[in-house]
């Protein structure tokens, strides 16, 4: 089959990798000059089960109310006058209850873990490097009250097979002598060994070129700007450089899918969920945390990636602008020299900012939609590095008319009130 994959982010990338090894003939339209290289392009890296927890969730209703006039939030509520946003803000705070959130949190656990062990296969098969790091990430706490808490809030995680380990301070510092000067502000710890890290940029875009050879093509600077249809059908894609026909078209246009979508006929439930990074060089190697994590109390995620770190914070709800300044940065920067004041070159910070495609519960939407011959692989919000490899592998199946190796529950376009 000729497939047409929108997007070569992670998830058209991984889709296109996924559709290759079935034997159809792949296409991939993107308008950025190189794969990954918007949402994918500077994430915090993470391969975490182990923090597949729901965002919508009882207590995040009181943060984004508080966030309306504190600037030192982690989730902030930008409002906008985009009706979008308020409709998705709607279905957003429908989820979060303490049974949607126990709900969606064990499907994005099952989700992510499924995914984890389909990127060993691509790791294997395609047997490149991404600066990964293996052995587990650490997730720790600075009070005494977040880290109990944690522990019984962990509970739900173990109980769909996250092998979790509790640590004191002094054991975070053994397990990981990189956060030696932050001893005293660290109450404790959940450490996973079985997560992991790796540069989901340099990923992608290899794993672009390994589909090239396989004999797909890459179009990159390919701005697609619409559909032609024919009866219930999508003939092609229609683009700056003229139309590309297909047999079937793949949407996986992170928080940009809602607008293409549009054009078929039906709305998606995505909203961009802004959040900065930050990459510096490591001072010395040696110094840099040998395993990834997040400093809980203040979302501050971290992870070391070859000879660089890299540190990300904060969801804002807010509108599609990717812009930034050096100030927003100044906090997140503050706070990791506090944890980590050896580790890199302060003064060479590489700024970037990008938008999560979030969907209310946090599941992505893979599956296809009324029109048949387009389907979705996109909403991965902030987990689609740890999902993406699953997802491509889930709608390969779908594809075929095979059954996906995990229920679907949550999403499959055809229970959403999509259309
Ligand atoms: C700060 C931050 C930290 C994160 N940390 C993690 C983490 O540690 N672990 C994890 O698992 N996930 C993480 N994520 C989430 C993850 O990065 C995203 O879920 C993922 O990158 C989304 O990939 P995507 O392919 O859906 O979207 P994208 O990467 O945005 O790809 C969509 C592509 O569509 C293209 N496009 C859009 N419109 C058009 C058009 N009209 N014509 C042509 N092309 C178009 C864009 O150019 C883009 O390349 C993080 C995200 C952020 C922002």
């Amino acid at each position: 089959m000729r497939i047409v994959i929108l997007g070569a982010g992670l998830a058209g990338i991984t889709s296109a990798w996924e559709c290759l090894r079935d034997g159809h003939q792949v296409t991939v339209l993107d308008r950025a000059e190189a794969p990954a290289d918007f949402t994918s392009r500077a994430n915090a890296g993470l391969i975490a089960p182990g923090h597949a927890f729901a965002w919508a969730s009882p207590s995040v209703p009181r943060i984004m109310l508080r966030s309306l006039w504190r600037n030192d939030q982690a989730i902030r509520f930008r409002p906008s006058a985009n009706p979008r946003q308020w409709r998705w803000l709607m279905q957003f705070l429908r989820q979060c209850t303490a049974q949607r959130a126990r709900v969606n949190t064990l499907r994005k656990t099952r989700l992510c873990q499924y995914s984890q062990s389909r990127l060993h296969t691509v790791a294997e098969e395609t047997d490149f490097h991404y600066d990964r790091n293996t052995g587990g990430l650490i997730y720790f706490y600075r009070s005494d009250r977040s880290f109990e808490a944690a522990a019984i809030k962990s509970e739900i995680l173990s109980s769909a097979g996250v092998k979790i380990e509790i640590l004191n301070r002094q054991q975070v510092v053994e397990r990981d002598p990189g956060l030696a000067d932050a001893q005293n502000a660290i109450a404790g710890a959940l450490f996973v060994p079985t997560d992991e890290s790796g540069d989901a940029r340099t990923f992608t875009n290899t794993l672009a070129e390994r589909c090239r050879e396989r004999g797909a093509e890459v179009r990159m600077q390919t701005e697609i700007t619409g559909f032609s249809k024919k009866g219930g059908h999508v003939t092609a894609v229609n683009t700056n450089r003229g139309p590309v026909s297909g047999d079937l078209f793949v949407v996986a246009l992170g928080v940009f899918s809602p607008m293409l979508s549009r054009q078929l006929g039906f709305s998606l439930p995505i909203y961009p969920v802004k959040g900065y990074s930050v990459t510096l060089p490591a001072a010395d190697p040696e110094l840099l945390p040998r395993f990834g994590g997040v400093d809980e109390d203040n979302l501050l995620a971290y992870c070391p990636m070859g000879n660089r770190l890299r540190v990300t914070a904060t969801a804002e709800i807010g509108s599609y602008s990717t812009r930034h300044q050096p100030r927003d940065f100044r906090v997140m920067l503050q706070k990791t020299q506090d944890l980590m004041p050896r580790a890199a070159q302060y003064s060479k910070p590489d700024y970037w900012a990008g938008l999560r495609p979030m969907t209310p519960t946090g599941l992505p939407i893979i599956g296809r939609t009324h029109r048949s011959n387009v389907w979705l692989n996109t909403g991965h919000g902030h987990m689609g590095w740890t999902m993406s490899c699953g997802s491509a592998r889930i709608l390969a199946d779908l594809i075929a008319g095979q059954n996906p190796q995990i229920p679907l529950d949550g999403m499959d376009p055809a229970t959403m009130r999509i259309m």
